[in-house]
């Protein structure tokens, strides 16, 4: 792999919260506490931000030529738009999640890990299908998964919305948490129309878990009477619940996140939801959905952390390098610049905001080598 080194850029430390300007080394693709001697490939990070890579925590890159309609690949959203690492959010289930190697490990030069479905097809049309009928829930089947798979599945998904649970009530989601429960991961929770009510999912949700669609703007969501923040949202957050956004589609609303954030309500990860649907349109990449945060006023290291060290202790990859800047750990780096321009940025519900900064990656340093960015931001 040999060795890089990044030179001139500001360095965001989101475990310190520290930002200095440094020079880094990376040696056989892990960061060493070693200054520059010219024999590294030279990266010019002059006005640039440096940080631990970015990580995607919902996404869907399953891009299965039977099972993958509507997904994209993992590198097109991942090191293709400086995302080191991307998270598949349930697009297979126990029926499919042995062809992820095949389609998605070993093709992508971005890390991909993966939550399993509940429902045993996975996802295999993101339009719709009730993948979440009780008769396609295969608890069995994915505590075995985690036997043949546990290196890179990270948790248990279920989605919870009228479109995939119909009126078959919670028993998806109670499955899903006991399959979490048996593996001793996560369990990631879609949250969008009634039925079923969102009140009666979130009690079901531990310390650990996630909730994500968050912020939607669809009636019956975090957001109740004249829009208060209904109480079961403030205690599953009072009970160490993370709550992710999950642009997508449909579901991040402006308004609504902004309502939760002034009543004190908090946003843990910063994930875009990207499938074929929105990746050129509403959520586009992780880096708009970061610009947008910052439109709504979160700081720059608030935006970080939350696509670096927040979701990598989310599903417990921190431990593997990402997440982090410090010596001997460090095996992801994105590059990126803040830059002055207006943007118009239009959330899920179609309401457009402007920016007058962009977050812009410049590249991403992942397994030893450098990606530079190569899709649109
Ligand atoms: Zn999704």
């Amino acid at each position: 792999m040999g060795r890089i080194a990044v030179v001139g850029g500001i360095v965001l430390n989101p475990e310190t919260g520290t930002s200095d300007r440094s020079d880094l080394v990376l040696d056989d693709g892990v960061l060493v506490d070693e200054r520059p001697d010219g024999s590294e490939q030279h990266l010019d990070a002059t006005d640039c931000y440096v940080c631990p890579g970015f990580i995607d925590l919902h996404t869907h890159v399953f891009n299965h030529p039977e099972y993958g309609a509507g997904r994209v690949a993992a590198d097109r959203i991942g090191v293709d738009q400086g995302v080191a690492v991307v998270v598949d959010a349930g697009s297979s289930g126990a029926v499919t999640i042995d062809a992820f190697p095949e389609v998605v490990l070993n093709t992508q030069k971005t890390r991909v890990f993966a939550f399993i479905n509940i429902g045993s097809p996975g996802l295999p049309d993101l339009g719709g299908g009730h993948a979440s009928r009780p008769e396609l829930c295969d608890l069995d089947g994915v505590v075995k998964a985690f036997e043949r798979h546990g290196d890179w599945l990270v948790g248990v998904k279920v989605l919870a919305s009228q479109s995939h649970t119909g009126s078959f009530g919670l028993t998806a989601v109670k499955l899903a948490r006991k399959a979490a429960e048996l593996v001793g991961r996560p369990l990631m929770l879609h949250v969008g129309n009634a039925p079923p009510l969102i009140d009666d999912v979130l009690d079901l949700l531990r310390a650990g878990d996630i909730v994500t669609h968050t912020y939607h703007g669809k009636v019956g969501g975090v957001l109740g009477y004249r829009d208060r923040v209904i109480p079961a949202f403030v205690e599953a957050v009072q009970r160490g619940v993370i709550v992710d956004l999950g642009h997508g589609r449909s579901s991040f609303s402006f308004r609504v996140c902004e309502l939760a954030l002034e009543q004190g309500m908090p946003l843990h990860t910063i994930s875009s939801d990207l499938h074929r649907g929105n990746v050129d349109r509403y959520a586009v990449s992780l880096s708009r959905t970061m610009t947008k945060l910052r439109m709504l006023g979160l700081s720059l290291a608030d935006v970080v952390e939350k696509v670096t060290l927040a979701p990598a202790r989310a599903i417990g990859i921190d431990t593997q390098g990402f997440g982090t800047v410090t010596p001997g750990r460090c095996r992801a780096l994105t590059i990126f610049r803040e830059r002055q321009a207006a943007m118009e940025l239009e959330d899920a519900e179609g309401v457009v905001r402007k920016a007058e900064q962009i977050v812009e990656p410049v590249g991403v340093v992942l397994d030893g080598r450098f990606h530079p960015l190569a899709a649109p931001v």
